[in-house]
C-alpha cells in the first residue's frame, strides 16, 4: 500500500465529519502497518476525538512501528481535546504521513517539527491538493476570521436567472437542485437577500439528501419581509439568522420575530443604504461561528459580494435553454473596460443532469513547490 493509497482513504473517511465538525476542519486518519490498514479514524462531530485519537485507539498495540497517515497535521495546541502529538509519540507510530500542513501559521509545522524531534520519520504534502480542498472553507476562516464564501448561480443557456417577469423556478434539473442541497448541508450557512424571499418565499432547506439543515441568513434592511414567510414561521425559524439596520432592530416587527426564535442580528449602513456585506460576514463568524457560506442570490447580494470582493467560489448551473431577454445573475456589477472584469479560475466541469455544473474559483492555491520536493517515501 502506497502512501498515496492510504492517504485516499483517509480522505474518505474525513468526509463522514460533514456538516457535523465546522468550525472545526474535517479530518480523517488511517495506520497502516506490514502494508495494510489496521486502524481507521475520522473526527465525528464538533468536540468529538481527532481522527488520530480515534484511529490510535482502535490500533492499539498495532500502532508500535506502523505507519500513521492524516490528512491534516496533527494539532499540539490544548482545543476542545488534549493535543494529538503527545499521543502518537506515545503510541510508538514509527512514520507519520501527512496531507497538509495546518494552515493557521501561528501553528503550521510545529506539530512536524515535535514528531521530528522525538526521531519520529514525517512526509508533508501526499495528496495535499485534494487535502486542501477538503478543508478550504476552514483554512479560510482559521486564517482571515472570515467564513468561505461560495455563490451559486442556476442559469439558462444565455445567462438569464429569471424571466423579464421575475419567474426563475425550474430554469435548472432535479440534479441540480439535489447538488445545491448537498452543498447546503456541506455549508453553515446559505444566505439570501431580501427580493430572493419576496419574489420566491424559499424554505432554504435541505430536503434531497440526507444531512444537516444550514443556518439560513437573509438581509432585510428595513424589516419588510412578511412575518410569516417560511423562513420565519417554519419548523427551523430558530436556524434563521435576520441581519437589518440599528433602526429596523428597534421596531416592534423585530421584537415579535425575536420572541418566535428567528436571530437577529444587527448590521451598519454603508454609503448606499445596504447592510455593510463584509461586516455581515464577519459577525457571523464572531458571533455563530459560522465558516462558510452559500450565497444564493439575488443578483443585488451576488453583485455586492463581487464588489467587496467576498466570493472565493463560484458553482454555476447552466440548463440547455435560451431565454433572450431575461435577468442577469451579477446585474448590479458593471467595469468600464474588459481589464476590471472579475475572473475566475476553472476547478471543475461536469455533467449534472441534463444541466452543466462548472465550478469555479477566485484564484488558485499554489501547491507546487512541495509537490516537486516529494518523490519518494523521503521528506520534502
Ligand atoms: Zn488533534
Amino acid at each position: 500500500m502506497t502512501d498515496e493509497h492510504a492517504m485516499r482513504r483517509a480522505l474518505e473517511l474525513a468526509l463522514r465529519g460533514t456538516g457535523r465538525v465546522s468550525p472545526n476542519p474535517r479530518v480523517g486518519c488511517v495506520i497502516v502497518k506490514e502494508g495494510r490498514i489496521v486502524a481507521e479514524g475520522w473526527h465525528a462531530a464538533y468536540g468529538a476525538p481527532h481522527a488520530e485519537i480515534m484511529a490510535l485507539e482502535q490500533a492499539g498495540q498495532e500502532a508500535r512501528g506502523a505507519t500513521l497517515v492524516v490528512t491534516l497535521e496533527p494539532c499540539v495546541h490544548e482545543g476542545k481535546t488534549p493535543p494529538c502529538v503527545p499521543r502518537i509519540l506515545a503510541s510508538g507510530v514509527a512514520r507519520v504521513v501527512i496531507g497538509m500542513l495546518d494552515p493557521n501559521p501561528l501553528v503550521a509545522g510545529k506539530g512536524v517539527e515535535q514528531l521530528r524531534q522525538a526521531g519520529v520519520e514525517v512526509r508533508i504534502g501526499v495528496l495535499e491538493r485534494e487535502c486542501w480542498w477538503l478543508n478550504r472553507y476552514f483554512a479560510k476562516h482559521i486564517v482571515s476570521g472570515m467564513p468561505y464564501v461560495v455563490g451559486k448561480v442556476a442559469q439558462s443557456l444565455d445567462g438569464c436567472i429569471a424571466l423579464p417577469n421575475g419567474e426563475s423556478r425550474w430554469i435548472t434539473g432535479e440534479e441540480s437542485r439535489r447538488r445545491v442541497h448537498a452543498l447546503r448541508t456541506e455549508l453553515d450557512a446559505v444566505l439570501v437577500g431580501k427580493n430572493t424571499v419576496f419574489r420566491d418565499n424559499p424554505h432554504l432547506t435541505v430536503r434531497a439528501v440526507p444531512g444537516r439543515q444550514p443556518w439560513r441568513v437573509v438581509l432585510d434592511t428595513q424589516l419588510q419581509l412578511p412575518m410569516m414567510s417560511f423562513v420565519f414561521a417554519d419548523e427551523y425559524r430558530e436556524r434563521t439568522i435576520l441581519c437589518t439596520s440599528p433602526a429596523a432592530l428597534q421596531t416592534r416587527k423585530a421584537e415579535t420575530l425575536r420572541h418566535s426564535g428567528v436571530q437577529l442580528l444587527e448590521v451598519p449602513i454603508d454609503e448606499e443604504g445596504h447592510l455593510h456585506l463584509p461586516t455581515v460576514f464577519r459577525r457571523l463568524s464572531e458571533q455563530f461561528q459560522i465558516a462558510s457560506v452559500l450565497v444564493e442570490g439575488g443578483a443585488a447580494v451576488l453583485s455586492s459580494c463581487l464588489r467587496h470582493r467576498l466570493l472565493d467560489e463560484l458553482h454555476v448551473f447552466i440548463a440547455p435553454l435560451v431565454i433572450g431577454r431575461g435577468r442577469h445573475p451579477f446585474e448590479g456589477w458593471a467595469v468600464e473596460s474588459l481589464e476590471q472584469a472579475w475572473r475566475f479560475s476553472v476547478q471543475a466541469v461536469l455533467h449534472s443532469g441534463d444541466d452543466i455544473h462548472v465550478i469555479l474559483l477566485r484564484e488558485q492555491p499554489v501547491f507546487a513547490e512541495r509537490e516537486r520536493g516529494n518523490g519518494g517515501t523521503g521528506d520534502a
